[in-house]
This record gives C-alpha cells, sequence and structure tokens, in this order.
C-alpha cells in the first residue's frame, strides 16, 4: 500500500526508516538524518530536508556517495549487478539496449570521465518530466559535462542525485505532479513552432509576426479556450488575451502573462512558463466551476525580446500606453516595415486601435508575472522558488576609444597610444568594481578593433558597457564610478574617447503587499523562502509603470541557462508553482470577500 506523508511524520524510527528505504543509493544516513526533522509539512519540505544534510556533508561523504552510484551502463549493468531502483532507471532510458557502437562510446565516455574527475558520471535519466531522456540527450548530457570544472560537476552530479531522489520519493508516496506534467508538456507542444531557418536545424526561434509567432498565437487561443477562459482574443499588437470573469461583472481585475516570443536559438521556457502557470489556475477554477471575487486576465505578450524589431517590450508596452510611433516604419533584416508585418498578420496597425489597448490601471488590482530564473542562483541553491524583491536598473552604453594606429614592431611600450589595451584597462576595472557591490554586475559584450591588423597597434576599439543593480541609486554610483575611470584610464593614456547611453531602465521594486503573498505562498508549500533581485528584464517592469506588481521565479537547470536551448525545468518544480499561483488567487480571494 502506497504510504502518506502523515504516516512518515507519525511513524516509529525504524518504521520511518524502511518508508524512505532506497531514496539515496547506499546511503541511509541522509534520510535518517533528514527524519530528525520530521513533522514535514509537505514532500517538498521532506525533499529540502535531505537536500540539506547533503549540503552540510563533508566533500568526503559526499564523495562517497556519489561512487556509490553505479556507472551510467557500465559493467554493474552487464552484470546484472544493479540496485533494483537503478536497473529501473537505466533500463526505462533505453541504456540496457544500447547498439555495441553506443555502449563502446558510453565506456569510452566513462573513462574519460573518470580519469579527470575521479568519480562516475550521474546523470537522472529520468529527466525532468521524470518520463526519461532519450539515449542521445544522455550521450550529448556526458560529452557536455566532460567540460566542467571539478568542483562545478561534484555539485551537478549531487543536484542529479537530488533529482533522482526526487523521483524516487514521489513513486514512493504515490505522487504525481499531475498539473505540472501537462504545463510542461504545453511548452513541449508550443515548442513545435519555430522560424524556418532555426527548425530545419532543430532549434527554436519565434520572432514578432512571423508565421510560426501566429501559429503559436493561434495555439495559445485554442488552449485557453480549453481551459475554460470566458474571452480569448488576439489584440492589435498580436498579444494573445484570456479574460476569465469574477464573480460579478463589476468585480476588479488581477493581470498576469508574460511572452511567448523567443531569442534566436532560444528555450522553451523563457517567458512561455508565465503564460502557462496562470492558465492552469484557470483550468483548475473553471473545472470546479468556481468564479472568484475578481476577475483573472492572462496575456501572452507577443513581442519581449526586440529581435525582429528594436521594440523590445512591445506587446506589455502597449497596455501601458508605450507604443512607439515611428515603430511602425521600422523594418526588419528583410525590409519589412512593421506595419507591413502586422497588416499581414490581419492586424489593424493604425495608432489608434494600438492606443487602445491602454489599460485603466484603476479596474486592475495589480501584476504578477512567474518567470524561469535564467540564472545559476536557485539551481546552485537547491531551491525551487524564488520570490524577485526588483528587477535590477540598468544602463547601456555604445563607446569608442580613439588611439592612434601604429606599427607594432617599431613602436616601442611606451610611446603606444592603444586603444584595445585601454579597454582592457577598464574591463577589469568594471568586473572589479560591480563585484565589490556584491548584487551589482558589470559587462563588456562587444569588443572590436575595426579594421585591426595582427601587426598594428589598436588605433580604434568600440565596445559596449551594460551597468545594473538592484536600485537606481546604485546603479548611478556604478555608472559613475567607471565612468570616471574610463576616463582616467584615457587621459592617462592619450586616448580620445565618445560614448553613448542607449538604454536606461529604472529599478522596478516589488510592490511590499504583492511581494508578501509570493512569500506566504511559498511559505505554504513547506518550501524554504529565497528572496531575490531579478538581473534580466520582464514585463513587469513595463506593468510596474502603471501598477503594482510583483515575479515568482522558477529555478532552471543547467545553472539555470536561458537564451539557450539547455534551458529546462523539472516537472516537479512547475507543479510547485502552480500550487503557488493558486495559493495567491486564495489569498487575493480571502481579502476581497464581502
Ligand atoms: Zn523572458
Amino acid at each position: 500500500m502506497t504510504p502518506t506523508l502523515h504516516q512518515l511524520n507519525s511513524a516509529d524510527p525504524a518504521e520511518a526508516m524502511r518508508l524512505l528505504d532506497g531514496l539515496y543509493e547506499h546511503s541511509p544516513w541522509i534520510a535518517e538524518q533528514a527524519l530528525a526533522q520530521r513533522p514535514f509539512a509537505s514532500l517538498a519540505a521532506l525533499k529540502h530536508a535531505m537536500v540539506t544534510v547533503l549540503a552540510h556533508a563533508s566533500v568526503d561523504a559526499q564523495l562517497t556517495l556519489i561512487r556509490a552510484h553505479p556507472e551510467l551502463a557500465g559493467k554493474a549493468m552487464v552484470s546484472q549487478s544493479l540496485t533494483a531502483e537503478s536497473t529501473h532507471e537505466q533500463t526505462k532510458a533505453g541504456l540496457t539496449n544500447c547498439t555495441p557502437e553506443e555502449f563502446a562510446h558510453i565506456q569510452q565516455l566513462n573513462a574519460q570521465y573518470n580519469a579527470k574527475f575521479g568519480f562516475p558520471f550521474i546523470l537522472a535519466v529520468r529527466g525532468p518530466r521524470g518520463t526519461g531522456l532519450a539515449k542521445r540527450e544522455i550521450i550529448a548530457t556526458f560529452e557536455r559535462r566532460l567540460g566542467n570544472p571539478v568542483d562545478f560537476e561534484r555539485a551537478e552530479c549531487l543536484r542529479n542525485i537530488h533529482r533522482i531522489a526526487e523521483i524516487r520519493l514521489n513513486d514512493k508516496f504515490g505522487f504525481e505532479p499531475v498539473l505540472g506534467n501537462e504545463v510542461w508538456d504545453w511548452h513541449e507542444d508550443l515548442s513545435r513552432h519555430s522560424d524556418p531557418a532555426f527548425a530545419e536545424q532543430g532549434q527554436l526561434t519565434v520572432t514578432y509576426l512571423t508565421d510560426a509567432h501566429r501559429a503559436c498565437a493561434a495555439d495559445l487561443v485554442v488552449r485557453m479556450r480549453e481551459c475554460g477562459f470566458d474571452e480569448v482574443d488576439i489584440d492589435a499588437v498580436g498579444n494573445v488575451v484570456g479574460r476569465y470573469h469574477g464573480a460579478t461583472p463589476d468585480a476588479p481585475t488581477l493581470l498576469t502573462g508574460s511572452h511567448f516570443d523567443t531569442v534566436r536559438n532560444g528555450g522553451k521556457y523563457d517567458g512561455r512558463l508565465g503564460i502557462f502557470v496562470p492558465m492552469a489556475c484557470v483550468k483548475q477554477l473553471h473545472a470546479a466551476g468556481r468564479r472568484l471575487p475578481f476577475a483573472i486576465e492572462v496575456v501572452g505578450f507577443s513581442e519581449e525580446e526586440g529581435q525582429r524589431y528594436k521594440a523590445t517590450f512591445l506587446g506589455s508596452g502597449a497596455l501601458t500606453g508605450h507604443f512607439n510611433p515611428t515603430w511602425l516604419d521600422q523594418q526588419d533584416a528583410d525590409g519589412v516595415t512593421m506595419r507591413a508585418a502586422m497588416l499581414h498578420a490581419g492586424l489593424p496597425a493604425t495608432l489608434e486601435a494600438i492606443g487602445a489597448l491602454r489599460r485603466d490601471p484603476s479596474k486592475y488590482l495589480g501584476f504578477v508575472e512567474v518567470h524561469i530564473e535564467q540564472g545559476p542562483v536557485l539551481n546552485e541553491m537547491d531551491l525551487p522558488l524564488g520570490v524577485v524583491t526588483s528587477i535590477n536598473a540598468s544602463v547601456r552604453y555604445l563607446c569608442e576609444a580613439i588611439g592612434m594606429a601604429s606599427h607594432a614592431g617599431t613602436t616601442p611600450m611606451n610611446r603606444r597610444r592603444d586603444a584595445a589595451s585601454a579597454v582592457a584597462e577598464l574591463a577589469l576595472h568594471a568586473e572589479q568594481r560591480a563585484a565589490a557591490d556584491g548584487d551589482s554586475v558589470a559587462t563588456i559584450g562587444m569588443l572590436q578593433v575595426p579594421g585591426g591588423s595582427i601587426n598594428v597597434v589598436p588605433g580604434r576599439c568600440l565596445f559596449s558597457l551594460d551597468l545594473r543593480a538592484p536600485s537606481n541609486a546604485q546603479r548611478d554610483a556604478l555608472e559613475r564610478d567607471i565612468l570616471a575611470q574610463l576616463l582616467a584610464i584615457c587621459e592617462r593614456r592619450g586616448i580620445g574617447l565618445k560614448t553613448e547611453e542607449t538604454m536606461r531602465a529604472a529599478a522596478a521594486p516589488s510592490a511590499p503587499a504583492w511581494q508578501a503573498r509570493w512569500e506566504t505562498a511559498v511559505n505554504a508549500l513547506g518550501v524554504p523562502l529565497h528572496r531575490m533581485p531579478s538581473g534580466a528584464g520582464h514585463d513587469a517592469m513595463k506593468l510596474h509603470e502603471v501598477m503594482p506588481q510583483a515575479m515568482l521565479f522558477v529555478r532552471g537547470l543547467n545553472s539555470g541557462i536561458s537564451h539557450n536551448p539547455l534551458e529546462s525545468t523539472t516537472s516537479d518544480d512547475i507543479e510547485l508553482c502552480v500550487r503557488a499561483f493558486s495559493h495567491l488567487l486564495e489569498q487575493l480571494a480571502t481579502e476581497h470577500k464581502h
């Protein structure tokens, strides 16, 4: 019979140990120490207790645990001496029926990996959905991880061990992340649309108003109707808007959503998670025939990434009345104006129609957005959710350092006016200055010597500066110091300088009451609370200009990598996110009950 969490909480120690048997390979001490923290509020709380035990264990104990695992498709598999759990997992991943070539390749990877790291390669082969990774994904992951530094890879093995334990625990307690699985599948399904040149290479790229983009919008419309939204439309800038009515016609509205466009060769979850999670909540409300004392408006924003046109945040900006009229005449790389693209998509392409999208903030309670973290913090801390405190302020510059191009052989070092070396000096300073704040970041992402030659001292250097910090004041101080240093470096080296500010965005601190609702929701799930700033810009930044907002982050796998096809998250984490969103809805419903 499947045990319950209540049974685990009230069992005697021997019985409790029996219930958690085999979670961590040949290492019952992890469950044993975690059980000292009973009672657990949820399976998520139990998982985190075990994560904490291992995090506090010595490196030796961690290595012993890693080494207790069998090699992937290794000798233990061949001689059938694996634990029952491991046999089941490796069979499910198709590793027991490798071709001789695949088998030989994996053996070679095992040998290389062991030689470099001194422990076996560990991968949760049942993957982020729990249904099993394909053999080719397993081999690609193996090859990629061989390049990691040793300490990082040890931590990555431990994360995979926790994922294996999470799936084993789910199996034991008969828990299936049904909502998370469904939302995970929606992402997979929507990712079948991609712009042609990228689709051919199996990459995901959906840019503003392309055929793939319009196919995504059409899919979202269908999916929203299936979920039970009362009104679903595509608006004048191509946003997909679903409304689920409140209990009364005059009820206020909660606004939520995120974007469905992608960067080139992007991930499946960036933006889309923030559309699908509230859709899953509405689906549950509709299935239960429930109406809340407020309406829910979920918007799939058509454009956030600024890929096809330089019109970042076009979708959310239209709701705040920030559509720039000159954008309509802007051309894409093929010379197609935005106006033409809109007309082709059946949109009116008039400023009147776009202007009419502006929302009246007095009708709205506020804006919330769920988003994949797009960074390594939650992954590294082994936490599924993070509550956002503020979206960082940012400023960007395009700069040019002008020195003197001269002969690399004949110009003595003390007579040079080397533009690239000046920028190199700045780069190191910017790195140290941002690091000193702890939570500021500074990046020189573009660095070019136009027309440079191997035997010429660089006469010009073009570079970019991207500076971000959690508050405007901190960003301003960072900017002041880095620009002052830039001037000093250029002056000392006899270098001329041109700087052009290309973007400046204010910090968007979360509204305290809304941040508190996310925190209450996370606590209610038994998941440890972690507050963090958002280094990336999000649609919430635009809505912040007209109404209170707060965001919730979900952990990404592979160090939280994003804007990359390796972007990934588990259906267990998505499940927690859907539940957190539902909890926030329930809190609001209680607050607005008359
Ligand atoms: Zn995004």
